[in-house]
C-alpha cells in the first residue's frame, strides 16, 4: 500500500507535537512504518519519540556542516522504530522560517528516506498558518491528508476555521483533503457537543476526542510518549484508539470554513446559550 503523508494542523500550544508522537507510538505498536517529520523551528516534534535525545536539525546540520552527504546525520530512530526528523528554524530574526521546511522535504527526498516500506509520513506543521513554507507539505502535494486539532476553545476554533481556510485553497487545486478534528480536551463545558457541531459545520468530523490528563505531562518531564512510560494506563489505551480510528479512517473531505459570525453563533449555543441564565 501507498505511503499516507499526513500533516497535522492547529493553533500553537493545543497539543500537535504531544498528539502526533502518542498516535504515532499508537501506530508503531501496532507494527506500522512510520517517519515524523517536525516543521516546527521550536524543533519539539519529536523529542518524546527519541527519549530527549539531541536531535539536530537539518537546518543546523547544514549551518555546520555546509551541505549533508547521509541520511543518518538528520534521521534518527525512535520508539518502534519510528524515523525522526526535524526541519528547525532560521537563525532568530533572520530569513523565512517557512525555508527550513521546504529544505527539509527536499533533502529527505534527495537521501532518499521516502522509501516504499513506510505506512506513514507525519508532518507536525506549526502554528496556525497555513501561508509559505508552511504550507509546503500540503502545496507540494506531499500531505494528502489533514488532521486539525483543536479544543472548546475559542481561540482553538477560531485557529482550526483559518486552516481550513487554507486547506480549502489549496484542495481546489490539488488533491489535499480533511481527514477530521481531532479534539484535545481542555475540559471546556459541553466539549464534545461544540467540537461535534463545528466539525459539521466545516463539512468534517470529530475523528476523535482525547481526554485531558496529567499523566501527559508525568510522561512528558520522562521525555515518553504516554505508551512508552506507561503501557497500562487509560490515556495509552486512548492514543492507541486514536491511531486505530486514523488507520481506519475513510471521510476526506474539502472543508467549507464558516463566516466569523458563524462560528461565535456556534460557539454561543454550546457555550453561553441555552440553559444558562446571567443574572446581575
Ligand atoms: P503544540 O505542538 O500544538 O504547540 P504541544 O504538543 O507542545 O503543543 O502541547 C503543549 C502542552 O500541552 C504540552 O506540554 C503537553 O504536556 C500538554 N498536553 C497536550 N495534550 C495533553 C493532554 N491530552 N492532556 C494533558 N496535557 C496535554
Ligand atoms: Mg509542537
Amino acid at each position: 500500500m501507498a505511503t499516507r503523508q499526513i500533516a497535522i494542523y492547529g493553533k500553537g500550544g493545543i497539543g500537535k507535537s504531544t498528539t502526533a508522537q502518542n498516535l504515532t507510538a499508537g501506530l508503531a505498536e501496532r507494527g506500522k512504518k512510520v517517519m515524523v517529520v517536525g516543521c516546527d523551528p521550536k524543533a519539539d516534534s519529536t523529542r518524546l519519540l527519541l527519549g530527549g535525545l539531541a536531535q539536530r536539525t537539518v537546518l543546523d546540520t547544514l549551518r555546520q556542516a555546509g551541505e549533508i552527504t547521509e541520511l543518518k546525520h538528520i534521521l534518527r530512530e525512535g520508539f518502534g522504530g519510528i524515523r525522526c526528523v526535524e526541519s528547525g528554524g532560521p537563525e532568530p530574526g533572520v530569513g523565512c522560517a517557512g525555508r527550513g521546511i521546504i529544505t527539509a522535504i527536499g533533502l529527505l527526498e534527495q537521501l532518499g528516506a521516502y522509501t516504499d516500506d513506510l505506512d506513514y509520513v507525519f508532518y507536525d506543521v506549526l502554528g496556525d498558518v497555513v501561508c509559505g513554507g508552511f504550507a509546503m507539505p500540503i502545496r507540494e502535494g506531499k500531505a494528502k491528508e489533514i488532521y486539525i486539532v483543536a479544543s472548546g476553545e475559542m481561540m482553538a476554533l477560531y485557529a482550526a476555521n483559518n486552516i481550513a481556510k487554507g486547506i480549502a485553497k489549496f484542495a481546489r487545486s490539488g488533491g489535499v483533503r480533511l481527514g477530521g478534528i481531532l479534539c484535545n480536551s481542555r475540559n471546556v463545558d459541553r466539549e464534545i457537543d461544540l467540537l461535534k457541531a463545528f466539525s459539521a459545520e466545516l463539512g468534517t468530523q470529530l475523528l476523535y476526542f482525547i481526554p485531558r490528563d496529567n499523566i501527559v505531562q508525568r510522561a512528558e518531564i520522562n521525555r515518553k510518549t504516554v505508551i512508552q512510560y506507561d503501557p497500562q494506563a487509560a490515556q495509552a489505551e486512548e492514543y492507541r484508539q486514536l491511531a486505530a480510528a486514523i488507520e481506519t479512517n475513510e471521510l476526506f473531505t474539502i472543508p467549507q470554513p464558516m463566516t466569523q459570525e458563524r462560528l461565535e453563533e456556534i460557539l454561543l449555543k454550546f457555550g453561553l446559550g441555552d440553559g444558562v441564565e446571567y443574572r446581575i
